[in-house]
């Protein structure tokens, strides 16, 4: 069964997200391709979590 890959992404950064946010910021894979390491930056109020491997990004910002 092929997941859906938008879904799929968005609930796995979720998990990601929060570690970034807790300040870290290295060392995430990326959830879609696996293979990249995630570019993760966080400003305080908006969070980025770019891969260099398959160009998928999130993007989000803290209520
Ligand atoms: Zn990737």
């Amino acid at each position: 069964m092929e997941p859906d890959e938008d879904v799929d992404a968005l609930d796995a950064y979720g998990p990601i997200v929060d570690e970034v946010i807790a300040g870290r910021t290295e060392g995430h894979r990326c959830p879609v391709c696996h293979e990249g390491d995630l570019d993760c930056t966080f400003d305080g109020v908006t969070i980025k979590l770019t891969c260099p491997k398959c160009g998928r990004f999130f993007e989000g910002a803290l209520s």
